[in-house]
């Protein structure tokens, strides 16, 4: 059950902004926190990244802040009401840029500080007063010793993602900055699980809270298409090319469980000709900031990342995610997948299992309480010739039969047809070029270096064009005889 945001009454100009925003309905969370949050009561709500949450606690406050709205220049006039924390600077970035086009047409202000960022500027716009303040707990400490944060007249505080603010251990600096707040106030806590410890920061900081859960934890959206396919580490980059070349997908994440491999992977598909850029926690804040950026504007498309630089971003209408890594973490599967199929749209969720990673594989099927049916792929170059094309008929009925499933042929992901004993005599003598490398781990100072694009932002081709220069392993003619040395790591991007 779906309602509109007329119901609720809005100031006109939240109203407008809201109606500008495109929203037809309120999604489950705000639905159920919104009338909750105008009546001034504290909650603790269970919500993925990606139902809509951010609306969910910004419009109801900034619908009260609207009795203090003013149009004075007076910074005193502009104090912060209410203050949004959150565990990491894009996520805080992310959220300031949803509450400035929720209160673009009131007069109230909102600014956002947050580490890794000269504190001049964030001081100079708190200086002249803000009404809503987001920030990361570290920086905001900064600012309050510095004495360029007041948060005495604070009355709505939101504790958001306050599961990953525990995990990477910003309890202490929350308990401090909680201190420094006045009693009497509106404190709301998101989490994507209501662990033990949050259970215990929301009963020593929320009063009576009305507790929301849309969506069980560790559910997956149901508007997220899954598979898992079965496939060595050395043929993943062909099958990534593969399925994006036949679903037609203009942009995706692919996720990895390393900065080195992040950098590593992000290289080689821009080789292979794909727009590619990386997110890790390596990077400047500055350069992350641009990735994002490069990304949204469609100028790449594909984001290579780690989950701690990517955890909660929200970019709208990613078709796809890959797993090019299974997640070490379960939890980290849901978070991963939660980039796609957001706020209703549909998406494709798509992991590469290799035979090591069977363990990973049965915590997520536990977690997410679905089985999961491993499939394999069928790669274009090894397909037999038509004449044979029967008897590969016959393979993927058989196939889909022993699967149980009903569902369509998706060209060329799915049908085992790869011949064993090739793959067989490939496979040793590769590892044993590159095994040292995968134990000793020696840091190679060349993928150490800042990832940058050698694409211009105009350059053509995704994956069509990338396709067709593809060599037989769909490796680009893009590489250039000098880089060698790079050229030979490109099967060895799952190293840590
Ligand atoms: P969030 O969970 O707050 O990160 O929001 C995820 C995305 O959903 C954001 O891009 C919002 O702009 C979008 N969104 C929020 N509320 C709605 C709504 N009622 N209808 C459609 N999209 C929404």
């Amino acid at each position: 059950m779906t309602s509109s945001f007329s119901n609720l009454n809005l100031a006109e100009p939240l109203a407008r902004a809201v109606a500008e925003m495109g929203y037809e309905s309120m999604t489950p969370i705000q639905e159920q926190a919104i009338p909750v949050v105008l009546q001034g009561k504290d909650v603790m709500g269970a919500a993925q990244t990606g139902t809509g949450k951010t609306a969910a606690f910004s419009l109801p406050l900034l619908q009260r802040m609207m009795a203090h709205e003013n149009a004075s220049t007076s910074p005193a006039r502009h104090p912060v009401r209410a203050l949004v924390l959150l565990p990491t600077r894009e996520l805080a970035d992310q959220v300031a840029q949803q509450v400035k086009l929720y209160a673009k047409y009131t007069n109230l202000r909102s600014a956002v500080v947050f580490g890794g960022m000269d504190m001049k500027p964030q001081t100079a716009e708190l200086k002249k007063g803000v009404e809503v303040l987001v920030a990361t707990p570290g920086r905001l400490l900064d600012h309050i010793e510095a004495k360029n944060a007041v948060l005495n007249q604070v009355e709505y505080v939101v504790l958001d993602e306050a599961d990953r603010m525990l995990d990477i251990g910003f309890l202490p600096d929350l308990q401090r900055i909680l201190s420094y707040l006045p009693k009497k106030r509106i404190t709301l806590l998101f989490s994507a699980t209501f662990s033990p410890e949050i259970k215990r920061l929301a009963s020593s900081y929320l009063q009576d809270p009305v507790t929301i859960e849309v969506a069980r934890s560790n559910a997956t959206a149901s508007t997220v298409e899954q598979h898992f396919y079965s496939v060595g580490a050395d043929d993943k980059r062909r099958a990534l090319h593969q399925i994006l070349k036949a679903r037609g997908m203009k942009q995706a994440f692919v996720f990895v469980n390393s900065k080195l491999g992040c950098a590593r992977l992000a290289r080689s598909l821009e080789r292979e000709g794909l727009k590619t850029t990386a997110l890790h926690g390596d990077k400047s804040q500055d350069e992350r900031l641009k990735a994002l950026e490069a990304f949204k504007s469609g100028e790449v498309d594909l984001l290579v990342c780690t989950d701690v630089a990517a955890r909660g971003l929200d970019i709208k209408d990613v078709p796809a995610v890959f797993n090019f890594d299974v997640p070490f973490n379960a939890e980290d599967y849901v978070h991963r997948i939660g980039r796609t199929g957001r706020a209703g749209a549909s998406g494709l969720a798509v992991s590469f299992v290799a035979p090591s990673d069977t363990r990973l594989v049965a915590d997520i099927e536990k977690l997410i309480k679905t089985k999961i049916e491993l499939e394999p792929v069928e790669f274009e170059e090894d397909r037999p010739r038509i004449s044979e094309q029967g008897r590969i008929n016959d393979g993927r009925r058989m196939y889909r039969e022993a699967q149980g499933s009903d569902r369509p042929d998706e060209p060329g992901v799915r049908v085992p047809t790869q011949p064993r004993e090739r793959r067989e005599m490939r496979e040793p003598r590769e590892r044993r070029e590159y095994a040292p490398r995968q134990s000793n781990a020696p840091r190679d100072p060349f993928f150490d270096q800042p990832y940058e694009s050698t694409l211009s932002a105009d350059a053509q081709p995704a994956w069509e064009a990338a396709a067709k220069s593809a060599g037989p392993r769909g490796i680009s003619a893009n590489i250039k005889p000098k880089k060698k040395v790079a050229a030979l790591f490109k099967i060895a991007v799952t190293e840590s």
